[in-house]
């Protein structure tokens, strides 16, 4: 019988130029997630950890995605979702959803019940009353801190587009998780309401396979974080992949793969990886990273380079 794998769990809260003081609002809350997707793995898939740890992402309203969701320009929510797994390399994704409390969850549907790893607009609507899926009225799921940072934007250059020199000074707290179950399973996740003030109808990275997530059972899993238009340019998370897969660590890939799209896009940006070895790795350009990982029971989390914070047993 084959000798069973050591569970580790990594989640991330978006990568970004992080306030001053704004830790004591991230760590309770990345902590948790990653506590929560650590339990199921005691004895559940890899699959269920990252759904809980990214459901109790989407719960917290500091973080950008489910209830606290960034606005569009117009105020509306148009969150994205996916979800994978690396035993079947099938995902489920999701896209422009605006009353469902836990995207993740219905990405999840998408991957479990339907042949289609994407669903969008009529199609998903449709799809969503068939598994008679609940909604969520939308104005409980925007919070006041989003619309405190619409309300900051509007006067500036930054409405509708994506602005370099404006979109660096931002947070971004988009959320994700990669998981590795006793069985030797990868799953991966990533939740986003998408950027403050962006163009109605515009998609990020986040709901694409290969770039907001991708995990392979055989070599690792990444979630990603960052201005997604940069991120789809470098097909970020199946290049990370693809560098492992050629034999670099998590951590080396991650960096050769950031440090690309710098030069390339000119854009800063971050990534959780997780080696199919049970190595976690949170890898950023930007100043900060919310990440926390748990592995043998320990729990380590961050926000800055460098941070290597021992958040006790579990
Ligand atoms: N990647 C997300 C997007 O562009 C934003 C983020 O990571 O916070 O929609």
């Amino acid at each position: 019988m084959a000798s069973e794998v050591t569970p580790v769990i990594i989640v991330h809260g978006g990568a970004g130029d992080i306030a001053e003081g704004r830790e004591g609002a991230v760590y309770p809350g990345i902590q948790e997630a990653a506590r929560e997707g650590y339990k199921i793995l005691q004895d559940g898939t890899a699959l269920d950890a990252v759904e809980r740890a990214v459901c109790c992402l989407e719960d917290n309203p500091q973080f950008n995605a489910g209830y606290g969701s960034k606005l569009n320009a117009a105020g509306e929510l148009e969150m994205d979702a996916i979800v994978m797994e690396g035993k079947s390399l099938k995902s489920g994704a999701v896209s422009c959803v605006r009353d469902i409390k836990n995207p993740i969850k219905l990405a999840r549907t998408v991957l479990e019940k339907t042949e289609h790893d994407f669903l969008i607009g009529k199609g998903l609507e449709a799809f969503i009353d068939e598994h008679g899926l609940t909604r969520t009225p939308p104005s409980e799921l925007i919070s006041e801190r989003a619309i405190n940072l619409l309300e900051s934007m509007k006067g500036t250059d930054y409405l509708s587009e994506v602005k370099r020199e404006v979109r660096k000074q931002t947070e971004h707290d988009t959320v994700g998780a990669v998981a590795l179950d006793r069985f030797g399973n990868i799953a991966c996740g990533t939740s986003t309401g998408g950027l403050t003030g962006q163009r109605v109808g515009r998609v990020g990275d986040s709901p694409l396979i290969g770039c907001g997530a991708y995990c392979d059972n055989a070599v690792g899993g990444v979630s990603t974080t960052g201005i997604g238009e940069a991120i789809m340019r470098i097909a970020m998370a199946a290049r990370i992949i693809l560098y492992m897969e050629h034999g670099m660590t998590g951590e080396a890939a991650a960096k050769k793969a950031l440090e690309m799209m710098k030069e390339r896009t000119g854009y800063k940006s971050g990534a959780i990886v997780l080696g199919a070895d049970g190595q976690p790795s949170p890898v950023f350009t930007t100043s900060g990273l919310p990440w926390a990982s748990v592995k043998n029971g320990r729990i380590s989390y961050g926000v800055r380079k460098g941070d290597i914070l021992d958040g006790g047993s579990m």
